[in-house]
């Protein structure tokens, strides 16, 4: 990946993060991608506001290129994967707006650490996006649709 995945996540980036992003080479879009954590948010960019079923949304997804993460019990939007990451990851980084990312990508703060370490991704998600704020969000979505 020739640009840098912070570069990619985020405009507020200060520089030292861009530093570190570019260092990285972004791990965190060779691993999993981030998720959706706003429910509002999502169906702003991608549906015009309008609020889809759940059975609504699967058949709309594939066309995006977006799939459902349904592990944790609640179907929660994400960007497809790919064996080497995110499906959205390309030669110049992500292949979304940054007003578009995923929430956990916007949010993620780079860490140092990450760069001490050979591999992995030790930059860290604040907890109003972590996966169980995430879950619950869609949890009470999807009770409202
Ligand atoms: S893994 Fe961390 S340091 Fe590397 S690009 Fe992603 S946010 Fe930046
Ligand atoms: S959506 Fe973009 S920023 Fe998020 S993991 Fe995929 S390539 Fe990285």
């Amino acid at each position: 990946m020739s640009l840098l995945t912070k570069t990619m996540m985020s405009e507020k980036s200060g520089s030292q993060d861009l530093l570190l992003c570019r260092e990285c080479g972004g791990r965190c879009c060779q691993g999993s991608p981030g998720i959706w954590v706003d429910p509002e948010r999502f169906f702003t960019l991608f549906f015009s506001g309008q609020h889809l079923t759940l059975e609504q949304l699967r058949e709309r997804l594939p066309e995006l290129g977006l799939v459902l993460w349904e592990k944790t019990g609640v179907p929660i939007p994400a960007p497809g994967s790919l064996v080497n990451g995110c499906a959205f990851l390309g030669i110049e980084g992500c292949r979304f707006a940054v007003s578009e990312r995923p929430c956990q990508c916007l949010a993620l703060v780079p860490k140092q650490e990450t760069l001490n370490q050979q591999q992995g991704c030790l930059c860290q998600i604040p907890e109003e996006f972590s996966r169980e704020v995430a879950r619950q969000r869609w949890q009470d979505y999807w009770q409202t649709v």
